[in-house]
């Protein structure tokens, strides 16, 4: 993979922001970009990424007609963010959601306007269009591919039912399905093959080619009908994630497809001018249970705040309602004393959450199995369980007279019906029966939402917002679908549906 030294980096980075204000000094130095001597191989269509959006692309490329190579830095398809995902794929106009009374109700155009409305209408419309319109067909494709068992679930943040998700709740069913799709059109993905140079004739505005790999891997490859970038964001890795987004630097958990870190963006930029935008903007829950550096799972809080529990800061106050979606409660953290905040019930709310959850269930609480759960109550780091307040807080750090002020004041909401510092509305349980269970949070920065700019038929914008010819993304590379705030299952849905358009219209189709 193309190393970017913090100083190169940031010089690039530097650069990239110059485009906005000196943007045809930024196409002037993409101009040195030199095609090479020879190409070791020539093609119709090079694929960069073999996540859910590469896979998608490479497939209806294939299936166009294109000769098509893929290219991935990473050594499987199973280290990757679709991997990882929890199987939440939303979509407007699945043979799915069309049998279902209450899902034929939507729209794409309110799809679309769910995804802005969520997002603070920060979104770019073109990406958001894309994917509302075509989602139902791509997941219809994979279904026709033998998909694993799914069903439709109400999802917080959609006006309609169109959420998507695997009854395993894992994204290794899209993985899976697609590598079989890849095997049975022979296509094969040549790995620990990072892209290290987007070859751009300005004269023209084209990607003719790509370089991927370093050393003796080198290799040139020309691409005649085009790229797609589909090589994912840059919650990879505690560097990327805090370079780019400083409001969590050293913070949280970091997690991601582990070669997720931007390099090919940042080569993007170098070498073809496109700008970059959204960076700044991630998805980021909540959940984050610090461990082992920057990783650790992610606590399902919300089982407990609906079951009595309330959510407090580390001087023991309540900083928003507990109802408040995940995505719009991050941001508040970065305000709150080291940037965490802590679950609190009693025993009568943990015993009325384990009735409907169970400790090392699939969807966890967090999702660590019973043992270790207990295990972390016992080590008191990031889990406790105490007889008294005062112990509590003595072990937790959290201010104990705060805290006492707290319930207090919560207490009186029960009572009065009446949540006169958050208005939330469905307090029914006063907190006070120990023993008491608590657990620290952080931010768990799980996928980005900037990238380069695409059209509604997923080419990559160049600084002067014109197409580059020859020149695709899909996935989360790609800016501006979220907004300023992820709304669930629009992600993997975005992946494999923008992988979808990029890969017909890259060999010709009109799919926009
Ligand atoms: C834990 C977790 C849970 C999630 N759950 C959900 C969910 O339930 N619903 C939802 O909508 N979204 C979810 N997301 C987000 C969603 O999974 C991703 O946004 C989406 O799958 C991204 O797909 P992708 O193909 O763009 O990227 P990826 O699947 O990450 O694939 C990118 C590929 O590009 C390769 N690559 C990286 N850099 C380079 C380079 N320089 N050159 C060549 N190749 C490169 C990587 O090795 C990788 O194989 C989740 C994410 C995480 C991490």
């Amino acid at each position: 993979m193309t190393k970017f030294s913090r100083r190169s980096f940031l010089g690039t980075a530097a650069a990239a922001s110059a485009a906005a204000v000196s943007a045809p000094a930024m196409a002037a130095s993409t101009s040195a970009g030199n095609l090479p001597a020879k190409w070791d191989d020539t093609v119709d269509v090079v694929v960069l990424g073999c996540g859910g959006a590469g896979m998608m692309a490479a497939c209806q490329a294939h299936d166009a007609g294109g000769k098509v190579a893929i290219y991935d830095a990473g050594q499987s398809p199973f280290h990757t963010a679709t991997n990882l995902c929890g199987g939440l794929f939303t979509a407007w106009g699945s043979r799915m959601q069309n049998a279902d009374p209450e899902g034929k109700k939507d729209s794409w155009q309110q799809f679309a306007e769910d995804i802005m409305a969520y997002g603070n209408y920060m979104s770019l419309k073109e990406p958001v269009y894309c994917f509302a319109k075509h989602s139902g067909k791509a997941f219809d494709f994979l279904e026709d591919a033998g998909l694993a068992k799914h069903h439709l679930e109400p999802y917080a943040g959609h006006s309609q039912l169109r959420a998507h998700r695997q009854d395993s709740f894992k994204g290794r069913d899209y993985i899976e399905v697609l590598v079989k799709q890849l095997d049975k059109r022979g296509l094969k993905i040549n790995h620990g093959m990072g892209v290290t140079k987007f070859y751009f004739d300005p004269a023209t505005n084209t990607v003719v080619g790509v370089q991927v790999g370093e050393g003796d891997k080198a290799k040139n490859v020309k691409a005649n009908k085009g790229v797609i970038m589909a090589t994912g964001g840059i919650t990879g890795t505690p560097e990327s994630l805090d370079r780019w987004v400083p409001s969590v630097a050293g913070k949280g958990v970091a997690i991601g497809g582990p070669k997720n870190d931007g390099t090919a963006m940042m080569v993007a930029v170098r070498d073809v001018g496109v700008p970059l935008s959204h960076m700044q903007y991630i998805a980021s829950y909540p959940c984050g249970i610090v461990v082992n550096g920057r990783n650790g799972p992610y606590c399902r809080w919300w089982f407990i705040t609906n079951n009595g529990g309330i959510l407090v800061n580390k001087n023991g106050q309540r900083f928003i309602t507990e109802k408040e979606g995940i995505c719009h409660v991050t941001p508040h953290l970065a305000f709150q004393p080291e940037g965490c905040h802590y679950v609190l019930t009693d025993q009568d709310g943990w015993d009325r959450t384990l009735q409907k959850i169970k400790l090392g269930a699939l969807i966890g609480l967090p999702s660590w199995p019973a043992e270790r759960v207990e295990a972390e109550f016992k080590a008191g780091k990031n889990l406790w369980k105490c007889d008294t307040i005062d112990e509590l807080c003595q072990k937790s750090g959290v201010n104990a007279d705060g805290l006492k002020k707290q319930l207090d004041v919560w207490n009186k909401a029960v009572e009065s019906k009446n949540d006169t510092q958050f208005g939330r509305t469905d307090q029914q349980w006063k907190l006070g029966r120990g023993p008491w269970y608590m657990i620290r949070m952080e931010p768990w920065n799980n996928l980005s939402c900037g990238g380069v700019r695409v059209n509604e038929d997923m080419q990559v914008l160049g600084w002067d917002m014109k197409p580059v010819n020859n020149f695709y993304a899909a996935g989360e590379t790609v800016a501006g679908v979220h907004g300023a705030f992820y709304c669930g299952g629009n992600a993997c849905g975005f992946a494999h549906t923008s992988g979808w358009v990029a890969g017909q219209n890259v060999m010709g189709k009109k799919i926009g």
